[in-house]
């Protein structure tokens, strides 16, 4: 059945990018995890926090890669990416599935390999779903840190966010 707003909508929904446990990747067969960073990892600009450092750690220990496509500007997704010790592509232009096909490329796994973690409909996950990626998407690490186009945008994801979570009762 084809559902509105299919496009936007996430295959999965987990509380936070702590959730994704190398253990639980690794049982499901995922060796590669596509990033975005503010408000999924970190707040909005902020540098790589302890949290940060340890959840990419402990994904590169169990052989999983990672890949961060953002779409903030180089000198932001370049220094994060060395602190967290990550492979990126920044000015991703999201929802364009451009980054994710080049996160696959360059990390050599196949799109059933990987997932892809967003905290926006709009751009993570629909660009993640055009790449025909698995999208998994998180709450905002601080709404309160979000930009003012991002804050409008948040109002309409409210309503995708409802018409998807009404999709997967009935399904
Ligand atoms: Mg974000």
């Amino acid at each position: 059945m084809k559902r509105r707003f299919q496009a936007l909508h996430p295959d999965e929904f987990v509380p936070g990018a702590a959730a994704l446990t190398p253990e639980r990747l690794s049982a499901r067969g995922i060796k590669g995890v596509i990033f975005d960073i503010d408000n999924t990892v970190v707040p909005q600009d902020d540098p790589a926090d302890e949290r940060a450092r340890q959840l990419f750690r402990r994904l590169h220990e169990a052989g999983i890669r990672t890949f961060i496509v953002s779409n903030n500007a180089e000198p932001r997704v370049k220094t994060f990416a060395g602190a967290v010790g990550s492979e990126y592509c920044f000015k991703a232009r999201k929802p364009s599935a451009k980054g994710f096909r080049e996160a696959l490329r360059r990390m050599g796994l196949a799109r059933d390999e990987v997932i892809a973690v967003g905290d926006q409909l709009f751009t993570d996950i629909w660009g993640a779903n055009r790449a025909g990626i698995r999208s998994v998407l998180v709450p905002p690490v601080d709404p309160k840190k979000d930009t003012k186009g991002i804050r409008i945008k948040r109002f309409f994801e409210r309503i995708v966010f409802r018409s998807w979570k009404k999709s997967e009762k009935n399904s």
